[in-house]
């Protein structure tokens, strides 16, 4: 019998590497670049361990080269839903009865194996089935994904660990039961790592999960699932169900059985399962835990006191990494009218210098946006900012996909601070600026507060510390990451817990101890030594 107390403190981030032309890392990658271009991989269901393949197929392609195909996969039906859900069911028992030191060993070698043995594997489907470039790929799918493995077990430790007050003739513990249920997970496109911690915090805490996956990300999603298995995680814990997000949705919350919904993805999406959980809330065993971070229209507030050359560095890179497909990506930007020349000398500087294409040239700094429907409607956004006599094209707006959905990093210049670009999340390589005179910065800071229905991201450039402190406090309920001088983009976990408010979701703080907690239902237990045999109270007592 294992009797250690086990103790899990804080990690060290994973390190990013560098991938040099030559490197061993680098031949790596290349090499299984290639053999998974030239692969056509059947992607099957995975329910209870056992794969499944439905016959009902679906494609998936490289979205900068969209004539390959990189994956056939079947889809899920209303049978497999009803089969993951007794899966999920008769896997809770013995996975959240384990000792969590078990799970937590295990979630550790989930990150071993991807920082290790598959580490090319996760990066190279990453950049092929997402579009995403080397540093791209590698901060998500293999840095960010250890992270939050690897964290989680501190952090569940701590959890676990904390207990109320015993006393005399009482000894009191909490026991953090899984939920009593399956928790559905819904994972977006853009970041295999939020894929794998959708899945793998609840499982941490003892819950099994049945698991949507975006079906543009499905390729990676799939070697994560290969993974989970490999480490130890046992058939029915995670069932991996790709298809129709609205029928596998549909069924899924039909079961009494659901006790939570970790999801990432867009407010209409999160929107509709909530709605959905509120309809049906009389049918459930209990109120399913509702987790979800959804869109953002994520801002740049630039002070006059602020540094040209500095903005335009956070403002290209902010906006335009991952072809601004970062939920945290900034979409809009303030500037005053004295620092507008500059900046915009600088980042267009910076535009010219960068060039986009194929994952594989390694030269390429922008890639692909993910599929036709986000491409066409990113278009519809830049030929609006065309039309309109409010808005001036700096730099971008050409989009070309004759070949993957290619389209240029587009920085708007708008004289209207309620344009449609600076209000919509757009969720593509677009950045709208509002130019303000200096002497209206008040107006300017209440546009900004006020402007979108989102508060994920946002930062503010500025020299003046007290300026820049008054921002901050004036600002307050806009972002849940909030950045001074940096980014709005790159949070990294156990450094910048993540998360936003108001329209940006439930803020639960992925990669944290907030998070963990909602996939936990306590149990208090008190226990009385010596109980009493009499119950009158002192004053009902003659002497
Ligand atoms: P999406 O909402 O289109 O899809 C997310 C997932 O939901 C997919 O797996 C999809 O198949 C599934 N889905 C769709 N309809 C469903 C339904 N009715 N029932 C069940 N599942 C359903 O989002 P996306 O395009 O994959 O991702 C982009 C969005 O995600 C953006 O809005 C972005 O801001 C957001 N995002 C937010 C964060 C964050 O931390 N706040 C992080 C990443 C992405």
């Amino acid at each position: 019998m294992n009797n250690s107390i086990y103790n899990f403190p804080l990690p060290e981030n994973e390190t990013i590497r560098e991938y040099l032309k030559g490197s061993a890392d680098r031949e790596k990658l290349d090499a299984e670049l290639k053999k998974q271009s030239e692969t056509i991989v059947e992607i099957p269901l995975i329910i209870g361990g056992k794969e499944i393949f439905t016959g009902n197929t679906g494609k998936v392609v490289m979205p900068h080269n969209k004539n390959k195909t990189l994956a056939i996969y079947h889809k899920a039906g209303e049978k497999e839903v009803k089969m993951a859900i007794e899966a999920a069911k008769s896997a809770h028992k013995v996975w959240s009865d384990l000792n969590w030191t078990i799970r937590a060993s295990i979630m550790l070698k989930v990150a071993e194996l991807i920082t290790t043995k598959y580490r090319a594997v996760i990066n190279a489907s990453t950049m092929l089935g997402q579009s995403k470039n080397i540093y791209q790929a590698e901060i998500d799918a293999v840095c960010e994904a250890a992270d939050f493995l690897r964290f989680n077990v501190a952090f569940a430790s701590d959890i676990y660990k904390s207990q109320p007050v015993s006393s005399f003739n009482q000894l009191n513990r909490m026991e953090y039961r899984a939920l009593e249920g399956f928790v559905f997970t819904v994972s977006p496109f853009n970041f295999t790592s939020i894929a794998s911690n959708l899945n793998l915090a609840p499982v941490m805490m003892g819950n099994t999960t049945i698991w949507k996956p975006a079906t543009t990300a499905i390729l990676s999603n799939y070697y994560l699932m290969k993974i989970f298995s490999e480490a130890g995680i046992p058939d029915g814990v995670v069932n991996f169900l790709p298809g129709s997000g609205a029928l596998i949705g549909k069924h899924v919350m039909e079961s009494r059985d659901l006790a939570g919904i970790h999801f990432t993805g867009s407010n209409a999406t999160f929107n509709s399962l909530w709605k959905e959980v509120g309809e049906k809330l009389s049918q459930y065993k209990s109120y399913p835990r509702l987790v979800g971070e959804t869109g953002g229209k994520d801002f740049i507030f630039v002070h006059p006191s602020a540094d040209s050359k500095e903005v335009a560095a956070a403002a290209f890179s902010g906006a335009f990494e991952y072809q601004g497909q970062k939920c945290s990506a900034a979409s809009r930007m303030y500037v005053p009218s004295s620092l507008w020349n500059g900046i915009k000398k600088e980042i267009t500087e910076l535009s010219d210098s960068f060039k986009m294409g194929d994952v594989n040239d390694s030269d390429n700094f922008i890639n692909a946006v993910i599929d036709e429907s986000s491409f066409d409607n990113i278009a519809s956004y830049i030929d609006y900012a065309k039309n309109s006599p409010e808005a001036e094209i700096i730099f971008g707006g050409e989009y070309d996909k004759s070949i993957g959905y290619f389209v240029k990093p587009t920085l708007i210049k708008t004289t209207n601070p309620h344009f449609k670009s600076m209000e919509e999340e757009i969720f593509g390589p677009v950045l709208t600026v509002f130019v303000y005179e200096d002497k209206e910065i008040n107006a300017a800071l209440d546009y900004c507060d006020s402007t979108s229905p989102y508060a994920l991201t946002g930062a503010v450039f500025g020299r003046d510390r007290i300026a820049v402190a008054e921002i901050c406090n004036r600002l307050r309920y806009a972002a849940g990451n909030f950045y001074i001088n940096d980014k709005p983009t790159g949070a990294v976990v156990g450094k910048q817990p993540f998360g936003g408010s108001r329209g940006s979701g439930t803020n639960d703080k992925a990669g944290g101890e907030f998070n963990l907690i909602r996939w936990v239902s306590p149990r208090t237990v008190k226990e009385t030594f010596i109980p009493p045999t009499d119950i009158r109270y002192g004053y009902m007592k003659s002497n």
